[in-house]
């Protein structure tokens, strides 16, 4: 059985997270975006959300 969850206690913010639900590449694909003249990150889950405006 293989164990894709990481051990909890480590954060490692360099990482980039769903700007939505905060997910990690590690658990689903993100998307680089641009918004505000930031890059954000945001998943493949939540991407459908943010262009029906859902927020
Ligand atoms: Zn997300």
């Amino acid at each position: 059985m293989e164990k894709t969850e990481q051990p909890k206690g480590k954060a490692e913010e360099s990482q980039s997270r769903c700007l939505s639900c905060g997910v990690t590449s590690a658990s689903r694909p993100l998307v680089q975006l641009e918004f505000r003249g930031e890059e954000r990150w945001v998943c493949v889950r939540c991407l459908p959300i943010l262009i029906h405006g859902g927020g």
